[in-house]
């Protein structure tokens, strides 16, 4: 509803735009149809009738002519559309009326210039519909303020000439205005098509705006979740449904290429306690600055990730068993060796199970025995490193088969 109210009102501000500029153009040419006609009509008129109409013609015309700066200048709002066309055919009634009162004014001396002022008016209302074809009324206004006082003057005389003369005139301003009519209904089809047009551009252009909009948010949204899928909230390292995926990937590059992949298990040795004497935010605190220390101490291929309560698995590819045992070695040694935390003080110690992937083998077997080689260095007295082929051989030849 608000939407074609406003369309209307754009299309009539368009009209009134296009009806001052169009218009500004003739008012420029007009003076060259004054002296024309004043040239072609010198022997047969009243001189001082002429400088009269002469008169009448130049003031109408000043007049048009500063109604059409002052428009140009202002450049009024749509709004305002109809009151400056309302103010342009009043001025255009004086402009046809001073055209039209040239029969009885100028009133030539014989019918044969009669007939070269009535020619002379017809080319110019003629070439004028198009013009003011804009907005119909002004051509009604611009036919009847210039016909219908020569048409009147016309029909009053007595003589049959002067009677076929009216009807013929009559005629032409029928046809005109029937012409003027159909080029009025096109012209202002194409002006709110053209509108509508721009407007829906504009539509499309803010509705594109915002699915970019929307598509950037989303596209950090996803982001978001996927960080959130596989980090572990609490250390920000890879959490387990990351681990298992990792696994298997390196468990498949390690097949085709036949380069070894191994992992470290561990877990913090007698974690309760730290939760049951300074409890859990002290706990998780710890948890965090383990995951702090050991970035640095792995290598930037490694993966640290979390695996349950206070257990994270390092995964590192391209490392054989030995070497891993090497690294895990020392990560212990390091933790062992200072404080974790610095308020309160603590010290914690970590134990770890070490085992290479063998072919064949799920991640779960895989897992497996490195819990086994942790469980075993935890009854060996925690704070110590076991791989899985330290173990009982036997037992480890079982569980890998
Ligand atoms: P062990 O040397 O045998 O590993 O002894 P432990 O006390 O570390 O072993 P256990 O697995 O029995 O205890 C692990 C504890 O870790 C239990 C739980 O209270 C604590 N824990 C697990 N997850 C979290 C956590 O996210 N935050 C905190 N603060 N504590 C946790
Ligand atoms: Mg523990
Ligand atoms: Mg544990």
């Amino acid at each position: 509803m608000h939407a074609h109210h406003s369309l209307q009102q754009e299309t009539l501000g368009e009209q009134a735009r296009l009806l001052h500029d169009q218009t500004r153009d003739t008012l420029v040419a007009a003076p060259l149809a004054w002296l024309l006609l004043s040239y072609v009509l010198w022997p047969a008129v009243s001189h001082s009738a002429l400088q009269w109409w002469l008169t009448l013609r130049i003031g109408v015309d000043l007049a048009y002519g500063y109604e059409i700066i002052h428009f140009i200048r202002r450049k009024p709002a749509a709004t305002e559309a109809r009151f400056w066309i309302n103010r342009h055919l009043l001025i255009l009634t004086f402009s046809g009326l001073a055209w039209g009162l040239s029969l009885p004014i100028l009133s030539p001396a014989s019918q044969l210039y009669e007939l070269l002022l009535l020619l002379f008016l017809c080319g110019i209302s003629g070439a004028n519909i198009i013009i003011y074809a804009v907005v119909f009324r002004s051509c009604a206004i611009m036919l009847l303020t210039m016909w219908v006082p020569i048409l009147w003057v016309l029909a009053r005389r007595g003589q049959a000439l002067d009677h076929a003369l009216a009807l013929a005139g009559l005629v032409y301003v029928v046809v005109l205005l029937s012409y003027g009519w159909r080029a009025s209904r096109l012209l202002s089809a194409r002006i709110s098509a053209r509108l509508e047009n721009a407007h829906l551009n504009q539509v499309l252009q803010h509705t594109n705006q915002e699915l970019e909009r929307n598509n950037a948010e989303l596209h950090l949204a996803l982001q978001r979740i996927n960080e959130l899928a596989t980090h572990d909230d609490l250390t920000g390292c890879y959490n387990r449904r990351f681990l298992f995926n990792l696994l298997q990937q390196e468990q498949q590059k390690s097949l085709r290429y036949r380069h070894p992949v191994s992992l470290i298990l561990l877990d913090l040795d007698h974690f309760k306690q730290v939760n049951d004497q300074h409890g859990h935010l002290i706990g998780d605190e710890v948890l965090r600055a383990l995951v702090q220390r050991c970035i640095p101490q792995v290598r930037q291929t490694d993966t640290i990730a979390r695996y349950g309560g206070e257990e994270f698995v390092i995964v590192m590819p391209m490392t054989e068993e030995s070497t891993a045992m090497m690294l895990a070695e020392r990560l212990r040694e390091y933790i062992a060796s200072q404080p974790i935390l610095d308020t309160p003080p603590l010290r914690v110690t970590l134990s770890a199970g070490v085992a290479a992937f063998q072919p064949g083998e799920s991640c779960e077997q895989w897992l497996d025995h490195a819990d086994k080689a942790l469980y075993a260095a935890k009854a060996q007295g925690r704070n110590r490193v076991v791989s899985a082929t330290q173990l009982n051989p036997p037992a480890y030849l079982e569980h890998a088969s």
